[in-house]
């Protein structure tokens, strides 16, 4: 974990979850890591996959996405500001996706993230693998996120079901999908319903996650 990239999606730089993001940032910078952050609201990045991906179209009269993305990868046509994510997505050893839970996924702005940068052609497709073929399987990734609902909320007999169930589309459509390896997550259940030495004791708990990570068996992992 030498190249980290954080994609970071709170839109309150005050919150909880941003102090989690602050806090990888300066573990993996102590641990002498080189950390770069996508902060998704400070940079105001634009979640619609649309025509607007692409400095030229391919098929102008019918536009297909998937189409456009893999034509645009080939002739270097993606727009700047999404070419510099995956130029960050390229240069990264680890990601670090960080964000509160909304709607039992990512806000719209991470979601939009993943549907532009995890391009056809460049992040899988065209010839390129997926799962234990993948593009990213020499990428790690791990979430780090935020609840409002509480963790009890979230077992198997809770009442918003077993998390594993909830994060499957993000752990294994998303992320090993395109070859990463996925490793347990780290969750701070209700952070807002906690006093401030309980929230104190969260970024510790947090801390000592960041240092046993490495050690931490995958929930999946591409064969070799
Ligand atoms: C659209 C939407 C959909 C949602 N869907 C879901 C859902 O499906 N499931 C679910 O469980 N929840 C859901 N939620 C709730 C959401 O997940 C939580 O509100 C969020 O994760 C809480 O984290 P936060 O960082 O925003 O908390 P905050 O309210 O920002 O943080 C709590 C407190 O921590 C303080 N704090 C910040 N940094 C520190 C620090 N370093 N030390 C001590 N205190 C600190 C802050 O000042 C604040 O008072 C949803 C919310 C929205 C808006």
């Amino acid at each position: 974990m030498k190249k980290i990239l954080i994609v970071h999606a709170h839109p309150e730089t005050q919150s909880f979850c941003s102090s989690l993001k602050n806090t990888a940032l300066e573990y993996f910078k102590q641990q002498g890591s080189e950390v770069i952050i996508s902060d998704l609201y400070g940079m105001s990045f634009n979640p619609i996959g649309n025509t607007s991906d692409f400095t030229v179209l391919q098929s102008p009269d019918f536009f297909k996405y998937q189409a456009e993305q893999t034509h645009a990868f080939k002739n270097n046509l993606f727009e700047q500001q999404l070419k510099a994510e995956m130029d960050k997505l390229e240069w990264c050893d680890t990601v670090i996706f960080n964000f509160p839970l909304w709607w039992f996924g990512f806000p719209a702005i991470l979601k939009g993230w993943i549907d532009r940068v995890f391009a056809m052609g460049f992040a899988y497709g065209a010839g390129k693998g997926v799962y234990d073929n993948g593009t990213f399987k020499d990428k790690t990734a791990f979430l780090t996120f935020t609840t409002g609902g509480p963790e009890l909320a979230y077992g198997q007999t809770g009442k918003n079901g077993d998390l594993e169930s909830i994060l499957f589309p993000i752990h294994h459509g998303m992320l090993y999908f395109t070859g990463m390896t996925v490793l347990p997550p780290f969750i701070s259940f209700s952070p807002a319903r906690l006093d401030d030495e309980q929230r104190i004791q969260e970024i510790k708990r947090y801390k000592k996650y960041l240092s046993e990570i490495k050690k931490s068996k995958p929930i999946y992992k591409a064969a070799n």
